[in-house]
């Protein structure tokens, strides 16, 4: 971009005033950091923050990479508000069974996974960080990450890794107070209006509701208590669940904003007690 050399003085320094500005609002981005910097840029920030997202399936209405704009979306403000590094989200990941024979899902080998999250968090650690935040916005993210921060932890002396997937801020509890969809469940469910609202709130022309049709809401095996479910295939399900009409980008900046709240308190916490002994 060589357009800045061609303007007068005054109206170079309000242009540069204006990128600063911008910038100044935004978090640092580790691939924008030039070489030069690296070391420097490391010493200012004491914590990491690694999204992971997919490329998969969600529904005729919402792009293939929901999961990732989601979590790029919110990792970019959590950045911001802590004072992380951003790292770009990893997107080829490891997609569920019952989404993988999807067309547009693209699924990676949980072992390969765990060994390639793995690896990327030895680098991180490499560079010089102590700290590291793994926020997740994929479910198929969660064994594979877990267990590579397991492996790492172990392999380091004075390390801390910290795993957190976005919708966990959002318990059925908190949604059903908050009444912002009619589902027992509070909106949850893969492609479902939650889900659709938060690709919402950040890539409102990426949504076409009018591709799907409302479904039944996934049903609720156990009263409230988690659990986990994997199936080799799911027979006539569409991909999708729930009453996703209800889904839209207002909603969606709205639970983005309590989830982005959540995660903020939680990583404040962590940093505030980081010296505290023992595991909690
Ligand atoms: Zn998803």
């Amino acid at each position: 971009m060589v357009a800045g050399f061609a303007l007068p003085g005054i109206a170079s320094a309000a242009f540069s005033q204006m990128a600063q500005d911008n910038s100044a609002r935004k978090p640092k981005r580790f691939e924008e950091v030039a070489g030069f910097e690296v070391e420097q840029t490391v010493a200012e920030h004491p914590l990491a923050i690694l999204p992971l997202g997919s490329l998969e399936f969600h529904g005729p209405h919402n792009p293939l990479g929901s999961d990732s704009i989601i979590i790029s979306g919110i990792a970019a403000r959590v950045a911001e508000r802590t004072n992380g590094l951003l790292f770009p989200a990893v997107t080829f990941t490891q997609c569920p069974a019952q989404t993988a024979n999807f067309r547009g899902t693209i699924s990676v080998r949980p072992e390969v996974m765990s060994m390639y999250f793995g690896d990327i968090l030895r680098n991180i650690l490499h560079l010089g960080f102590r700290k590291i935040f793994v926020l997740n916005g994929h479910d198929g993210n969660i064994g594979p990450g877990r267990g590579a921060i397991a492996q790492v932890a172990d392999e380091t002396k004075d390390a801390a890794l910290l795993f957190a997937s976005w919708w966990e801020f959002l318990p059925t509890e908190m949604m059903k107070t908050v009444g912002m969809f009619h589902q027992a469940n509070g909106g949850h469910g893969h492609g479902g209006p939650l889900e659709t609202s938060a690709v919402a709130a950040f890539r409102p022309d990426l949504i076409h509701l009018e591709k799907a049709r409302d479904l039944p809401e996934p049903p609720d095996l156990s009263g409230g208590a988690p659990y986990f479910l994997q199936k080799s295939k799911a027979a006539e399900w569409p991909g999708y669940s729930g009453s996703v009409s209800e889904a839209s980008a207002e909603k969606g900046r709205k639970l983005v904003q309590m989830s982005e709240d959540g995660i903020v308190k939680l990583v404040e916490n962590w940093l505030k007690h980081s010296d505290a002994p023992g595991s909690w």
